[in-house]
């Protein structure tokens, strides 16, 4: 996208029906611009979704071998695929519930770890462990069903602003108008950058290798997590049939390193590394995919909605914020953006429209503060566990062992784990 006006169309074009309308426009192809098109147009509102990578639907994962993209999805993103009606659409037996999570400190002591129990806390379960693509797949299916939702798969090249509405320019050609931008275009945003809505970014230096592994030893519905010394992270995720979803935050060249690694090499790391721990956990592990590396990075956006000169904007999912993945959050935040987003428009008086600013205002104030308090924790769990001084390196496994024996600190943590979502 390269250019921003404040034009209004030409009246030539707009009564030569060659301009598509909609109540809403969602700019984005991924999981939260998929769930929150799907929900918009379940409230009523006309809907069109635009991206370049909806040109084909996600075809329905199969066979033994899972995908690549695996994410932990919290009770509060279940509870809003049930209010989409696609949560008992979606294949379970592609699905790992998690009962327990366990993670360890980097100095090798017994004491040094930290046990969340679904039992103790009363919960079915800590969270889901799947494949994205099971997730779009089902979003994909419901949406072929809503009459009030089109998607069109090309890219957004140029905004305009004016009075009544907004008009969006696209690659093809194409011309569309809308009351109301969601902007759900990635953290790169190209909506965000055009609006000249600053980030405040920031690199941790780091890369996660992620692969699925076979393991011979059952992984008790237990998701693992190693802080190592030096400031790497492995977490080994449960997956059905005996598998578990790594993803090892590393230096980016130590991760160059990682990927070329054959199945021996990897079983002479995970014999050693936590001092032989992930061996004596899950027994011998075979790969059962092709190993990717991501770039990690903490993003926020300044603003969760268009300033005052372009008001009809919402940013939500990445294009908002994008977090270290040690927490397994990101997604599920922005999940949390839909739901509040698609509360707020429910709701929203019969005199106002779903663009009104009262509205947007409404989401911004309520969005920063859950995305402030994450960022920031799982940001602080970053370095803390990075840091080299002596006190630093006590401290933190200390705390990891005072907040296992802490009833009431480890019911907190849950309930953030659980990022629930209230729907009224
Ligand atoms: C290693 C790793 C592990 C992770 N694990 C977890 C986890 O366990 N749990 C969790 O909750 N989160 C996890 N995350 C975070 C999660 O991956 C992201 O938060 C999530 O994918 C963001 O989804 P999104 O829909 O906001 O953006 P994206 O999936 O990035 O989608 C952006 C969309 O915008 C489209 N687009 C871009 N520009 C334009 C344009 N000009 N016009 C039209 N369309 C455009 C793109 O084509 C795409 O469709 C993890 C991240 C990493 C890196």
């Amino acid at each position: 996208m390269s250019e921003v006006q404040r034009n209004h169309p030409p009246k030539s074009l707009l009564q030569s029906g060659k301009i598509r309308t909609a109540d809403v426009v969602v700019v984005g192809g991924g999981i939260a611009g998929k769930a929150c098109a799907l929900g918009l147009a379940q409230m009523g509102l006309q809907t069109l979704e635009i991206a370049p990578d909806l040109e084909q639907t996600v075809p329905a994962p199969s066979g033994p071998q899972l995908g690549q993209r695996i994410y932990a999805f919290s009770s509060g993103t279940q509870k809003l695929l049930a209010h989409l009606q696609i949560w008992d659409a979606i294949d379970h037996t592609r699905m790992q519930a998690v009962r327990d999570m366990r993670i360890y400190g980097d100095r090798g002591e017994k004491n040094d770890q930290l046990h969340l129990s679904a039992f103790e806390a009363g919960t079915p379960q800590l969270a889901w462990i799947g494949e994205s693509n099971v997730i779009e797949h089902t979003l994909d299916q419901a949406s072929r069903f809503q009459n009030k939702l089109e998607r069109i798969a090309d890219a957004v090249e140029k905004i305009e602003f004016d009075a009544d509405g907004n008009t969006l320019h696209l690659r093809s050609g194409g011309i569309v108008r809308a009351q109301l931008i969601i902007a759900a275009d990635g953290a790169n945003s190209p909506i965000r950058s055009e609006l000249g809505i600053t980030t405040s970014e920031e690199s941790y230096s780091q890369s996660a290798v992620v692969a699925n592994w076979l393991c011979t030893y059952p992984h008790l519905d237990t998701a693992f997590q190693w802080f190592l010394p030096g400031g790497d992270i492995i977490a080994m995720l449960p997956l059905p049939e005996k598998q578990v979803s790594m993803v090892w935050s590393t230096s980016p060249e130590h991760a160059a390193e990682l990927l070329k690694l054959d199945q021996t090499q990897w079983l002479d790391q995970f014999s050693t590394i936590a001092n032989g721990a992930i061996s004596k956990q899950l027994g011998e592990l075979t790969l059962n995919s092709v190993p990717a590396a991501f770039p990690l990075r903490k993003i926020r956006a300044q603003r969760f909605i268009g300033p005052e000169l372009f008001p009809r904007v919402v940013l939500i999912g990445d294009a908002a914020h994008v977090m270290h993945p040690l927490a397994g959050q990101g997604l599920n935040l922005g999940l949390r953006d839909v739901a509040v987003l698609l509360n707020i428009l429910g709701k929203r008086e019969s005199f106002r429209s779903p663009s009104d600013r009262v509205l947007l205002r409404r989401y911004e104030r309520q969005r920063q503060g859950d995305t402030s308090a994450l960022l920031w924790v799982t940001d602080r769990l970053k370095k803390l566990f990075s840091a080299s001084s002596n006190t630093e390196r006590q401290l933190r496994n200390w705390g990891l062992g005072l907040v296992n024996k802490s009833h009431f600190m480890k019911q907190r943590l849950i309930e953030r784990a659980l990022g629930e979502i209230d729907f009224e």
